[in-house]
């Protein structure tokens, strides 16, 4: 009988929908943190329940071949990037096989043809968005940095090797300011402090670099030393500041102020130019999100007289990427400042035969189909984690377009969401994954579905 504290020795043997290692102890599965399958480790239990337990890792005994020496000197503390410590091709495969299982257990699909997942070139420095929380350590002295994993206690760090490489500098440079001014660092638990989080853009295609201040207050002292300081990084383009005065853990308020230059920075995925603010949401690896969107275009395999809907488009990226090759593309979500954005990326790049809607897909979709007989003759769906209402697919299977291509962040609820659609006529034709998140458990996925009566023209 397995009992907290007790330390023992296990083999890992998979690898858990987190990124934990999983191992066996008399049968009694343990899930072990920064684990990779094949290590033989000593373990210490930390919670024991019924039939499984967590445990934390003491001592690698004899190493996985997998394993490699995470480049990152606070991997596995810090909560962004949970498999660092294993072989990148292997967590490719990782991917891979996530994908896989949940389409065979969830989805019920036994023969499936998946393409190889798009891997990373260079899996370092991709980020374009990074988010600093500052606040102090025990001895008063200022931090800036990451959350540990699962906690609100602040890493200090100047740097990380997934986001962009300038946030060297612009983090050398806060922490020097912060501290010659005396700004004081937010407290989450007294909800006193000024500075919240630091919030940093990059456009990588165009060198443009955004900092914005997350403060607990209406305004920063010494705001012309701060732009003096933060103009002399290459690419600055924009530095301004989000007021956030409520007392909660969501990042960002809804009220953002120019201190210089611009209130946005502009990036290119492909040829399409985009604007991006500090709350825009935007994909935060442009590499491969490029990739993505082909893959996703590809998919379409537009001919140019096709009606497309982009449901969830949020500031309109992959309706614009498709405007170019189809007849006409409706742009749906429920976000109004996103589909400002979308409208505004429209229109930079001379885009007139795309149109967006502020609404939840599931309402937006039926209601146009039916005042207005608006057709479909591909749908493109790209949901948060949560997957897809099941009246719009009930929606979609109505309206019967000859193709879905369905673009997701969370293999489970694509899993379910395409065995709804499956059972409404759809079969499943092709399925490929990308990274997108290099050292994260996360990956996104790319679907085709065909109607099943138009299977032969798909
Ligand atoms: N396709 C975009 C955004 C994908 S993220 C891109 O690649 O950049 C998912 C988006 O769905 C978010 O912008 C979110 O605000 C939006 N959303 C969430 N629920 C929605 C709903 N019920 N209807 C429409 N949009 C929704």
């Amino acid at each position: 009988m397995v009992k907290k504290n007790d330390q023992l020795i296990v083999t890992i043997e998979d690898i858990g929908a987190n990124g934990e290692g999983i191992g066996k102890y008399q049968g009694y599965t343990l899930f072990i943190k920064n684990t990779a399958v094949g290590d033989k480790v000593l373990v210490k239990v930390m919670k024991a329940g019924k039939s499984y337990g967590y445990a934390r890792l003491m001592e690698i005994i004899e190493p996985s071949a997998f394993r490699v020496s995470p480049i990152c000197p606070i991997a596995g503390k810090c909560g962004g990037c949970q498999i660092m410590h294993l072989d990148y091709e292997k967590q490719l495969e990782y991917k891979e096989d996530k994908v896989r299982n949940c389409l065979t257990k969830i989805g019920g699909f036994d023969k499936i043809t998946m393409e190889p997942i798009v891997g990373m070139d260079y899996p370092y420095y991709y980020r374009n968005k990074s988010q600093f929380p500052v606040g102090k350590n025990k001895e008063g002295k200022v931090v800036i940095g990451f959350y540990a994993s699962r906690t609100h206690s602040i890493i200090d760090t100047d740097h990380c090797y997934i986001g962009a490489d300038v946030n060297i500098k612009i983090i050398k440079f806060m922490r020097s300011f912060t501290e010659k001014y005396n700004i004081e660092p937010y407290d989450e638990v007294k909800h006193t402090g000024l500075l919240r989080h630091i919030l940093t853009r990059m456009g990588y295609k165009t060198g443009e670099v955004m900092v914005c201040l997350v403060i607990n207050g209406k305004d920063i002292p010494h705001k012309n030393k701060l732009v003096e300081g933060l103009r002399k990084i290459p690419g600055m383009k924009s530095i301004c500041l989000n007021i956030n005065t409520s007392n909660t853990n969501v990042i960002l308020g809804e009220k953002v102020i120019k201190v210089w230059g611009e209130t946005y920075i502009e990036d290119y995925i492909g040829k399409v130019k985009y604007r991006i603010s500090p709350l825009s949401f935007f994909q935060v690896n442009p590499i491969q999100t490029e990739k993505l969107y082909n893959l996703a275009l590809e998919y379409a395999d537009l001919q140019g007289d096709e009606v497309v809907w982009d449901l969830y488009c949020g500031i309109g990226t992959i309706s614009l990427f498709l405007a170019e090759k189809a007849k006409k593309v409706y742009g749906v979500e429920i976000i109004p400042q996103a589909i400002e954005d979308a409208k505004v990326n429209a229109r930079i790049n001379g885009i007139d035969n795309a149109e967006f809607y502020v609404g939840a897909a599931e309402e937006i979709l039926p209601k146009k189909h039916k005042e207005e007989n608006i057709s479909a003759d591909v749908i493109v769906v790209d949901p948060p984690r949560k997957g897809c209402d099941q009246k719009l697919l009930d929606t979609i299977i109505s309206i019967a377009p000859k193709k879905v291509v369905y673009v997701s962040c969370d293999p489970a609820t694509l899993a379910r969401d395409l065995k709804y659609l499956h059972e409404g006529g759809y079969e499943l034709k092709k399925v490929r994954p990308v990274d997108q998140f290099g050292h994260s458990v996360h990956v996104e996925t790319v679907v085709l579905m065909c109607a099943s009566s138009e299977a032969g023209k798909c």
